[in-house]
């Protein structure tokens, strides 16, 4: 092996230089180090990227490029392929990679590591997206918890194995680079229609943009977040989400800052609240990782037997924004221009999806994966089955939240509405989220024509809360 053949440092989602353990790793060992992405869609088959998040991709590895001094090598591909001809090329001294979770990676993961390892070439992988790894958080007899609060509580913080304090960047990275692979244009990451102008002016993607949000939660969201946090009309959540889910910033960033922040004292009710949000991401990847099928099947088996309906001209309305239900309207609206959505929002919506209008939980959760800059398998999957009440630890199914009093009681003034569904703009605050129920001097004051300029409702709250709750009823043993 020559002196200075290179290490190759394999980027996937740990678009970030700090804390990173596998670049550190790298780093320390003294070799030149040779970054690289692969876009694999092939192994991600049916759970390749939707469109919201190549958008978002493409602009973290062009941060995260300028950042190793033009040196990330892209590929696109079948990853157990082009790794092991790269490894070839350029006689690599070793492979390092952050681990992920997914199930079609850890497959192909799995493969790419027997392969190299059977060339005798050193592959090594490290934590560099959980605070708490799967093995780690079984219960005593080994198996895995199913619900959340023994799982944050006596799984992650009693688990003996506290998370890592998050590393510095590395002062200096001896890059180097290859003539192979494509440039990130080539990788095709951006939609040929200009859909995400609203989405450029939102986010900022990159490990500058992912820091600048932590240091703006630290300063005006977190001492609000407890209360806060289910608000869509104020500005208290972190919206880190896509940043954490790209590994812009891994997750004992906003861990640590936030104990930083409290100075030794004990955590504010707040903070509490803000770490375990940060728990159930933890809590997600757990269910994934013990229950690969977690994105396809009911973890409650008795849900295959759900009379859902198919009904296209409903779904289509939802997902557009259409259902005549203001705060429904507002968050798939504000999902399709800013590719986020408040997660009380997503509650509301996802409840209205499958009970209300009694459609799988798989359409929601397939929108939702190609419009979320944010798109995850783990949280996503689980929180499709936590709303569907198929799920572990789920909301049960007889919960059906009632868009009209949610949407009073987390959004009083109708902000939210008003911002997304400006139509509305000028209806009073009393009926703001019923419109149809406003006198029609009112609608008319308000220069709302329901059925033309706003529609009417898609369902009827109180009868399709009925056809849930028996369809629910359904499956009770007693019923069959
Ligand atoms: C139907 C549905 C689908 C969802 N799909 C996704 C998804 O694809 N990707 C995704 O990251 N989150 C998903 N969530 C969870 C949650 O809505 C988002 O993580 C949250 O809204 C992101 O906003 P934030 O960063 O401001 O959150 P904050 O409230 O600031 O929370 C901080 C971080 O904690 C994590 N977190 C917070 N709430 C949850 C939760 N309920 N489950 C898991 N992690 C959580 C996220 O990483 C988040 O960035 C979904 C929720 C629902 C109800």
């Amino acid at each position: 092996m020559a002196e200075s053949a290179p290490v190759i440092v394999w980027f996937r989602q740990d678009l970030r230089l700090t804390d990173n353990p596998a670049l550190d790793a790298a780093v320390r060992q003294g070799a030149p180090v040779l970054p690289i992405y692969i876009l694999d869609d092939e192994n991600a088959a049916e759970w390749k990227m939707g469109a919201a998040s190549r958008w978002w991709l493409h602009h973290s590895l062009e941060q995260l490029n300028a950042s190793l001094r033009d040196s990330l090598r892209f590929f696109r591909g079948d990853a157990t392929t082009i790794l092991p001809e790269l490894v070839d090329k350029v006689q690599a001294q070793g492979v390092y990679w952050n681990r992920r979770y997914e199930p079609w990676r850890i497959a192909r993961d799995t493969r790419i590591k027997e392969m190299l390892q059977r060339d005798s070439v050193p592959v090594k992988s490290y934590n560099g997206s959980l605070l708490f790894e799967p093995p780690n958080t079984t219960k005593a007899d080994g198996t895995p918890y199913r619900v959340f609060t023994p799982f944050y509580r006596k799984g992650c913080l009693q688990n003996g194995i506290p998370p890592r304090k998050p590393l510095p960047a590395p002062n200096d990275v001896a890059l180097c680079t290859v003539d192979a692979g494509l440039s990130l244009d080539e990788l095709e990451l951006m939609p040929e229609i200009n859909w995400y102008k609203h989405m450029s002016a939102t986010w900022s993607p990159g490990e500058d943009g992912a820091a600048r949000r932590l240091q703006q939660f630290l300063q005006s969201g977190i001492n609000h977040y407890d209360e806060g946090r289910n608000r869509p009309d104020q500005n208290y959540v972190s919206r880190l989400s896509p940043h954490l889910h790209f590994g812009e910033l891994s997750p004992n960033q906003p861990w640590f800052a936030v104990y930083d922040a409290m100075a030794g004292e004990e955590l504010t009710p707040d903070a509490d609240r803000f770490l375990s949000e940060l728990g159930w991401r933890e809590f997600s990847n757990n269910l994934l990782y013990n229950e690969p099928t977690l994105p396809a099947k009911n973890l409650q088996r008795k849900f295959d037997r759900f009379p859902w309906i198919q009904d296209e001209e409903s779904l289509r309305r939802w997902q557009h924004g259409q259902t005549g239900y203001p705060i429904v309207d507002a968050g798939m609206r504000e999902l399709w221009r800013t590719g986020y959505m408040h997660n009380r929002v997503r509650m509301i919506v996802g409840s209205f999806l499958v009970k209300n209008l009694l459609q799988h939980w798989h359409h929601g959760a397939r929108w939702f994966w190609d419009t979320l800059v944010d798109a995850d398998l783990a949280n996503n999957s689980a929180s499709w089955q936590w709303i569907a009440g198929c799920g572990a630890d789920a909301a049960p199914y007889f919960r059906i939240f009632n868009p009209v009093t949610q949407g009073k009681k987390f959004d009083p003034d109708g902000h939210y509405v008003r911002l997304y569904v400006p139509e509305l703009a000028a209806m009073p605050d009393k009926f703001i989220h019923n419109p149809w129920e406003a006198p029609a001097e009112v609608l008319s004051e308000s220069g709302v024509l329901l059925g033309d300029d706003y529609p009417e409702p898609v369902v009827d709250l109180k009868s399709s809360r009925e056809r849930a709750l028996a369809a629910f009823k359904s499956l009770s043993p007693s019923s069959s």
